[in-house]
């Protein structure tokens, strides 16, 4: 066997080793994590959906109809009539010609880029874009190009170098994080979008912290910003954050859902996920629509917590989603921190690098709907008693 130690020892040294909690109870915002019952603010279930009982009554009622796995790819016989009107309702929900599902946003994205550009051609990314999005370039064999943080006009001018009248068959494509997921600020859609019909190039957008919370129906940032299959062709959500079930989804139109079918490695060569699940998707995006409530007070709440933390020793980042992340930077004061919180009763997961760079270490806090007021309170008390 290889010599692993000396690698694990190095890690624990510099305060970056990960460990899991085991959760001993449904999801909600009290957990059991290793037998002790927390308040907890680190979860994606910003509309409270991962554990609603009607969701989970569509879960369980195709399971019987369906059984549990699907058995096959999709190309072969795993596709179900479920995951079909799945399909349908989420094309239908975002506004765009057609959906495609995927068993998780990891591999939708390394989809996109594998399936679209190759090694001839550019991917622009902010340099604080999901980890999914950076190795779905590195799979593509694309050159990636990297912008500092929301700096579009950085953009500006790496999409003019690399736009010049000999190379018009050089394919560009700008990924973005729509909502960032360890920063919780959105990029600037409306400009990005400018930018890349000028230069010729295509925007896609991965909305996972926006699909659900955002828009006037729940269906995203880009909804917010409207924004249509026009400006942005390629929209990618997940499923397991604020939708509360499992997976994820490309949509747009008929073309580029036709190449993924076609040439997109990660959606060819895997398992279709269950179809229960593709039925309990269904099931939440009727409750994301109706239930507006849950937008509503997941906001005030997040206007709550910045009101109570203003003038307090913790800044906060420029966000107004339900992330809202205190940088501490380093390491092992982050750790120290978030185990205060714990003997408060309260889990924050510390967040560090190479998740986010290196001497930003952070206590990445996220609110959900099913937190009330008095929750807030007391993690702010804790934090504030903390050292
Ligand atoms: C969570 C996340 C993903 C990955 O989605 P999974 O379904 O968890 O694999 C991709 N992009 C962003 C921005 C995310 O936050």
């Amino acid at each position: 066997m290889f010599d692993l130690k000396p690698e694990l020892d190095r890690r624990r040294e510099a305060g970056l080793y990960r460990q899991r909690s085991i959760v001993s109870s449904a999801q909600s915002v009290r957990l059991t994590i290793n037998g002790q019952s927390l308040l907890s603010f680190s979860s994606n279930d910003y509309l409270g959906l991962a554990n609603h009982p009607d969701i989970k009554k569509s879960f369980i009622n195709a399971t019987e109809q369906y059984g549990v796995g699907s058995g096959a790819a999709h190309l072969i016989t795993g596709h179900s009539q479920l995951h079909h009107e799945c399909e349908l309702r989420l094309a239908e929900f975002t506004g765009r010609d057609r959906a495609l599902l995927f068993s998780n946003g990891y591999m939708a994205n390394l989809a996109i880029a594998s399936a679209l550009v190759g090694r001839h051609d550019i991917i622009h990314q902010d340099k604080l874009n999901h980890s999914s999005l950076i190795d779905a370039a590195k799979i593509s064999g694309a050159k990636l190009k990297r912008y500092r943080h929301s700096d579009l006009d950085q953009l500006k001018s790496q999409l003019a170098l690399s736009t010049t009248d000999d190379n018009t068959s050089v394919r560009q494509l700008i990924m973005t994080d729509g909502v960032f997921s360890m920063d919780g600020d959105c990029a600037d859609l409306n400009r990005l979008s400018q930018l890349a019909s000028e230069s010729n190039s295509v925007c896609m957008v991965d909305d996972a912290h926006g699909f659900g919370v955002l828009g006037a129906t729940g269906a995203g940032l880009l909804e917010q910003c409207g924004l249509g299959q026009q400006q942005v062709p390629i929209l990618m959500a997940t499923l397991g954050k604020a939708i509360g079930t499992s997976g994820a989804f490309v949509a747009g139109s008929d073309a580029l859902i036709e190449t993924l079918i076609q040439q997109a490695r990660p959606y060819i060569y895997t398992t279709a996920s269950p179809p229960a699940i593709a039925a309990a998707t269904i099931c939440s995006l009727d409750i994301v629509k109706r239930d507006h409530w849950r937008r509503d007070k997941l906001q005030t709440l997040i206007v709550y917590f910045q009101q109570r933390m203003k003038n307090t020793k913790f800044k906060l980042m420029p966000s107004d989603t339900a992330i809202q992340p205190i940088v501490i930077g380093n390491n092992n004061q982050v750790l120290l921190l978030s185990e205060q919180l714990l003997k408060s009763g309260i889990q924050v997961t510390p967040i560090r690098p190479p998740t986010v760079p290196a001497g930003s270490a952070r206590l990445r806090i996220t609110l959900s709907t099913l937190h009330e007021k008095t929750d807030i309170d007391q993690l702010i008390k804790a934090l504030l008693a903390s050292q």
